[in-house]
């Protein structure tokens, strides 16, 4: 992937604009950058390599040079948008879920954030807001996406198994190839954000549905229960022992299966 190759394949897709990097920080703040220095709807930052990607909190998120996706998408929310922010990173998921299977894949969304071939992480998203007072003037979504198998971190230093689509696919396309998988799905559920087919998608996606499940929230707590299934807005619904509903809004919050 070079600067012509991608700006060649994502040529009929209308975006705001493109900045390409053989390498940078992290995507996500050259993106928050470019929008509060006023970039267009759908404008879009690409990596070849970050040194600094980031997951959410402090955590790093790995993308060595030459084998993985590292992209962020602007987002000026439209006014029908606005009541349905919270779904954002089930956009991001469904983008991603949808390229996966274009490819022949079966994908899993890990709530919130993670993207699951055959149980082991191959994507992340990173959702983060410029806030213009209470408003959000605009989102920035970062998606990393491993696609040989050199993105993928050693296995040592995980604590959730990660995996690749070279890994999972006999070879995996080009990268820029995937890009324009990931956003023309994203343009497609972008105008379906407020919609029950939208979130019955999303919800059927989600991993270790119906089993037991630990969610870590903080340093200190674990809530146990099993996994039901999406409210509305996009927190995850529990069932405790005793069948009563939990939901878990985002935020500091890690989901694994039961021990
Ligand atoms: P978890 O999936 O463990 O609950 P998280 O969702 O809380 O993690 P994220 O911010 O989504 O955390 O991802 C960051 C974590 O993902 C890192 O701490 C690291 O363990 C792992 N990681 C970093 N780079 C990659 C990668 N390229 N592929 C898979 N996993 C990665």
């Amino acid at each position: 992937m070079n600067e012509s190759s991608l700006k060649k394949q994502l040529v009929k897709l209308n975006l705001g604009g493109l900045r390409y990097f053989d390498s940078i920080g992290s995507t996500n703040d050259e993106a928050l950058a470019w929008a509060a220095d006023g970039a267009k709807d759908l404008s879009l930052v690409v990596a070849d390599e970050q040194t600094q990607g980031r997951g959410r909190l402090d955590r790093k998120w790995f993308t060595p040079k030459g084998s993985a996706i590292a992209m962020s998408l602007i987002l000026r929310p439209t006014i029908p948008m606005r009541p349905h922010l919270s779904r954002t990173v089930g956009l991001a998921a469904l983008s991603l879920t949808d390229a996966c299977l274009k490819l022949g894949l079966s994908p899993q969304i890990k709530w919130p954030n993670d993207i699951l071939l055959n149980g082991k992480k191959t994507a992340g998203i990173l959702v983060e807001t410029v806030w213009s007072g209470d408003a959000a003037d605009s989102l920035v979504i970062g998606m990393g996406i491993n696609v040989e198998k050199a993105a993928a971190p050693p296995a040592e230093t995980l604590q959730f198994p990660a995996t690749s689509l070279a890994e999972q696919l006999e070879a995996a396309p080009k990268r820029e190839e995937i890009i324009a998988l990931i956003l023309n799905a994203f343009i497609r559920w972008r105008e379906q954000i407020g919609t029950e087919e939208f979130l019955k998608a999303w919800d059927q996606k989600l991993a270790f549905r119906g089993e037991q499940i630990q969610i870590r929230a903080g340093a200190e707590e674990i809530i146990h229960g099993r996994l039901d299934g999406l409210e509305p807005d996009g927190s995850l619904r529990l069932r405790d022992e005793h069948g009563s509903p939990v939901s878990i809004r985002f935020g500091d919050v890690s989901l694994r299966p039961a021990a």
